[in-house]
């Protein structure tokens, strides 16, 4: 098996892990707080038994997935202790960075001061180095900086590899750049880079070329390194799983000051979070920066979003969409420079699986025709050259750059290498495990039918809906009752119909 089809899957299965192994994120309510680890407030977690009890709520880290990284763990119902709670605190406040980003504002003032040869950063240490401290360092592998390499601050500093947390992947110049032309030609002149440290880096130095309308960028990533290179209007300490600004008030107050659109400058928000992410924590994160961005807006467009693009694998679109029911998928493939697998390719598996969710109108992103892209009239947005429009589906169905072709008995459009299946009754992979039974063998969480999953379980269906219809009747909304009960066949697709697509996505 190849490395990138290993890895998709990898990324597949810790999405699929929410669902299948039933570990659902519950986002708090307004008003009541998680206690906080190194990484700020922490996520509260449910696991969901296959018999549908549910199993007892916990509290973990929001940003580390490996408990060595952050081992933060606390039952919902646990009763703290004051002893307990004084050695968070001091662990918590032991885990700050040592210098402040004030601090680190003033070192690269010193720094850049220095003449050419005293400019010393220490790859080791990942720091760049004061007059003073070269003593220190006279071990470690040092090299010399140029200003030139003091711009590009994401290629001096050596990408975070850790796997399950925090792995740094960066645009190859290719997609930077198409994002940035896409985003200036729909005339934003401001960029929040969520996890996006190369895009604020371009920004700058297109804006030093005076070529361009400026631009202003602010970074928000968890990567504290980044400190050193930007002043406190640039860069905030950010957790973009629980929207936690380390910096208190004060980052606070600068994001919302960019965000403001002061001279009627348009902002926008590009995200690209790590893959193994969950989905909710995300999406719930954006929405306050939203929330922010709107209360922030002269009161014209009521109900309008913050322009955003979302950074993520294809495979995410039912989750990304049922989060954010405003975003649509576009089909243009992001690529790396540190990940030699995903890459823009014409054909078969070599093609990245990275792509933009977003709330802006698809037919507005241009999508560059010389990279093979087009225009489907129909759909109205900018197509990939292999995803070619079915009449019969009337969209262009392609999710994975691969051309579909139609099933006339599933009455959509399949991946090419599934054949349909009589004794499924579905289209599959040829060598899909066959017959009765098949992919429903785990039966549902909730109820134990084998009949059905979890997601279009009517136990819970109905559950859900009782709790809506009281919700709603309080708000005077509309009665959902209309909606069927029983009928896998919603506008949502099931979460048997997604688990299958993501276990068939598997084993392409
Ligand atoms: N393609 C981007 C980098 C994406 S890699 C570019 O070229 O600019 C993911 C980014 O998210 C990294 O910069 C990483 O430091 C950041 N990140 C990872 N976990 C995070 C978290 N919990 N909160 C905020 N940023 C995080
Ligand atoms: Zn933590
Ligand atoms: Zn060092
Ligand atoms: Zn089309
Ligand atoms: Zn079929």
């Amino acid at each position: 098996m190849s490395t990138t089809v290993r890895n998709i899957k990898e990324m597949e299965m810790t999405e699929t892990h929410d669902d299948t192994f039933g570990i659902e994120v519950i986002l708090l309510p307004e008003g009541q707080t998680a206690p906080c680890c190194p990484h700020g407030p922490t996520l509260l977690f449910q696991k969901v038994g296959r018999g549908g009890e549910k199993g007892r709520r916990f509290y973990a880290c929001s940003a580390c997935r490996d408990r060595k990284d952050c081992n933060f763990f606390q039952w919902e119902d646990d009763k703290v202790s004051e002893a307990r709670l004084l050695a968070r605190e001091a662990e918590n406040q032991s885990r700050r960075p040592v210098i402040s980003h004030e601090e680190n504002c003033n070192r690269f003032r010193k720094f850049v001061s220095l003449p050419a040869d005293e400019k010393i950063f220490c790859q080791d240490c990942q720091v760049l180095l004061l007059p003073g401290e070269r003593e220190a360092h006279s071990p470690h592998k040092r090299v010399i900086v140029t200003a030139a390499q003091l711009r590009r601050p994401s290629v001096l500093l050596r990408p975070l590899d850790n796997k399950k947390s925090n792995a740094q992947y960066l645009f190859t110049d290719r997609s930077s750049h198409f994002l940035l032309d896409t985003l200036a030609a729909l005339g934003y002149r401001k960029v929040l880079c969520v996890g996006a440290p190369r895009l604020q880096e371009l920004i700058k130095l297109r804006n030093l070329e005076q070529q361009h309308e400026p631009m202003k960028s602010l970074l928000l990533d968890i990567d504290f390194r980044y400190a050193q290179f930007y002043g406190r209007d640039e860069f905030c300490h950010y957790n973009m799983f629980n929207h936690h600004l380390f910096g208190g008030e004060a980052s606070s107050a600068v994001l919302r000051s960019f965000l403001a659109e002061a001279d009627g400058e348009k902002a926008v928000m590009v995200a690209d979070p790590p893959f193994g992410g969950l989905v909710k924590p995300l999406a719930n994160s954006f929405c306050l920066v939203s929330q922010t961005w709107k209360k922030l807006q002269s009161s014209e467009n009521g109900d309008a979003e913050m322009p955003t693009l979302w950074i993520f694998p294809y495979f995410f679109e039912p989750r990304i969409l049922e989060c954010l029911p405003s975003f649509t998928m576009l089909d243009y493939q992001v690529d790396y420079d540190n990940h030699p697998l995903y890459k823009h390719g014409k054909t078969g598996r070599k093609q990245s699986p990275v792509r933009l969710f977003t709330n802006v109108c698809p037919r507005d992103v241009v999508l560059p025709k010389q990279e093979g892209y087009r225009f489907c009239s129909v759909c109205q947005r900018y197509v990939w050259s292999l995803n070619k429009h079915c009449a019969k589906c009337n969209i262009c169905p392609s999710k994975d750059g691969r051309e579909w072709k139609h099933c006339s008995t599933c009455e959509k459009c399949v991946k090419p290498s599934w054949k349909h299946c009589q004794a499924c009754g579905r289209c599959a992979l040829p060598d899909h495990p066959c017959g009765e039974g098949g992919q429903m063998k785990q039966g549902c969480f909730s109820c134990g039918s084998l009949q059905h999953k979890r997601k279009s379980c009517p136990v819970r269906v109905a559950q859900t809906k009782s709790s809506n219809r009281s919700n709603n009747a309080k708000s005077g909304g509309k009665d959902l009752s209309h909606h069927p009960v029983n009928k896998p066949k919603s506008k949502r697709k099931s979460g048997a119909a997604r688990r299958a697509k993501k276990l068939a996505a598997q084993s392409v």
